[in-house]
């Protein structure tokens, strides 16, 4: 059965020769680096639960290609119900983890390669679908870890990919060659690219006509030559370094190892292309991708919210404010805004509809809704646990302190509250709280799967505001009722009743 367990997971990222820069320093394996070990750990539990026979509904599920049962992270979406256990899935990995378990952005790229290669075939005769299956099932046979990468570096923002300066701001290709192509350039904001098997390159904007160049889509294996990781650096991430609980969720880590990937004159064969020249198609898929990944948010911010508010429930029974009532209506604001959301990305997934491909898109929308809020309700679920867990989240003494036989009496005496409690719980907690609500974890929140204002004009454009106008004249007018059957308007003037039929007949 094509389930990789954890250890199979790590060990074969072992085997590979990643080159990847971390501190400024090349690394000798990303396996082995405490900067990466948290991200490799968070994954690693995507493959541990799909081993779990409690949890096999929703982490596995079978393929439509082989009918082989496969881990849930290489599947095509077949139907809303699939759409649904997505998001359960990640509320259930962001209950375990706390944090972000980084194979959405992979899934979602293959879910919309799948799709768009389909359409390119319709439109231009093309064979990248059958070329993408074909990579589909070595993915599901070995149960990859895939990053997608998709946020081009942009240069200067006011220009287009082929009006900048430097044409390499966009990833392009630089040669065409009998067997395949050979790519430039780099992408940004790569979730779990550095512990992945694979990299799958999307265009991240749509493209006009003499933009060719940039219309590439690939898969790359991560230590493929000339593919180079340069790690990010987040909020406390060197308290990784030192070890002990300052870290905050220390088995974890805090969003998904970031990483900026160089692709430094790629040669990708022709079987790994799966779209080359198409401007046309671009824009699609980067919409298909960007709307299944806004839903997610609703499952994995919402996991991640529930170990938020459950740590702060806790710091509020060790601090003998739990009973208070205005303590307990502000986890319920908590609970309230965490649920909300999560019943968007349900929702957004319940009215999923098929693709002409035979796969299933989540509600535009409702997705670009989830992670809208987001935007605001992680921001506001965090002010809320600072709220109440309490100024000592930014004062409290370095762990060590408590180590240290001249100081931890007095360290421990002062912090100690509810005395059923050891005052190391009481850190712990509290450095959990700090780190999950930092600024790496808000701004991933904000700008992940699309900044607030992409999501604004998309459901400006999705809203369908003629319409609604038309729903109001139809409510205050009753233009389209139908005679005979529509009930009088009682309240009717010869004044009032002038209707707007211009406007209705346009
Ligand atoms: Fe998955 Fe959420 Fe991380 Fe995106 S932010 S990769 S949806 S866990
Ligand atoms: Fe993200």
């Amino acid at each position: 059965m094509p389930l990789k367990t954890p250890m199979e997971y790590v060990d074969s990222l072992r085997n590979m020769k990643i080159r990847a820069y971390i501190g400024g320093e090349l690394v000798e394996n990303v396996v082995d680096d405490p900067s990466v070990a948290p991200h490799i750990n968070t994954v690693a539990k995507t493959y541990e639960l799909a081993h779990m026979p409690e949890h096999a509904d929703i982490m596995t599920t079978t393929s439509h290609l082989t009918g082989e049962r496969i881990h849930r992270y290489t599947h095509i979406f077949q139907s809303s119900d699939d759409l649904i256990k997505k998001i359960q899935m990640l509320r259930l990995l962001g209950q375990a983890t706390g944090t972000c378990f980084q194979r959405c952005v992979g899934l979602d790229a293959l879910n919309a390669m799948y799709a768009v290669s389909y359409e390119v075939d319709q439109d231009k005769g093309t064979d990248y679908h059958e070329r993408f299956k074909k990579y589909l099932a070595y993915v599901q046979r070995e149960d990859l870890m895939l990053a997608g990468a998709m946020t081009d570096p942009k240069g200067h923002r006011a220009k287009k990919p082929s009006q900048q300066e430097d044409p390499d701001q966009f990833v392009r290709v630089v040669e065409q060659r009998p067997d395949g192509v050979v790519i430039r350039g780099a992408k940004l904001h790569n979730t779990g690219g550095i512990n992945s098997h694979e990299i799958l390159v999307l265009p991240g904007t749509g493209l006009v006509p003499g933009e060719e160049q940039y219309a590439i889509a690939c898969a790359v294996p991560a230590d493929a030559e000339g593919v180079v990781f340069i790690f990010g650096r987040q909020s406390n991430d060197s308290r990784k370094l030192e070890g002990g609980c300052d870290i905050g969720n220390t088995r974890f880590g805090v969003v998904g190892g970031e990483a900026m990937v160089v692709f430094d004159d790629v040669f990708v064969p022709t079987e790994r292309v799966f779209l080359n020249g198409e401007i046309e198609h671009c824009a699609q898929l980067v919409n298909y991708f960007a709307t299944w990944h806004r839903a997610n948010y609703g499952g994995c911010k919402g996991g991640n919210a529930d170990v938020l508010i459950g740590a702060t429930a806790k710091m509020t029974r060790i601090l003998c404010t739990d009973r208070n009532s205005i303590v307990k209506d502000k986890l319920f604001e908590m609970i309230h805004r965490t649920e909300t959301t999560f019943a968007s990305a349900i929702g957004s997934s319940a009215l999923g509809y098929q693709l002409p491909c035979g796969s299933f898109m989540t509600d535009p929308i409702l997705a670009n809704t989830v992670k809208q809020n987001i935007t605001r309700n992680v921001y506001e679920i965090g002010r809320l646990s600072h709220d109440l867990a309490g100024g000592f989240l930014a004062t409290m003494p370095d762990s060590k302190a408590f180590d240290n036989p001249e100081i931890s009496g007095w360290v421990r005496k002062y912090h100690t509250a509810n005395p059923e409690y050891d005052v190391m719980e009481r850190i712990r907690v509290g450095r959990y709280i700090e780190n999950m609500t930092s600024v790496t974890t808000m701004v991933e929140a904000m700008h992940g799967a699309g900044s607030p204002q992409a999501q604004r004009i998309a459901m400006l454009g999705q809203a369908d505001i003629e319409g609604k106008i038309r729903m109001a004249d139809e409510v205050i007018y009753g233009t389209n009722d139908v005679p005979g059957l529509a009930l009088p308007d009682v309240n009717s003037t010869a004044a009032s009743d002038e209707r707007p039929r211009k406007k209705l007949d346009d």
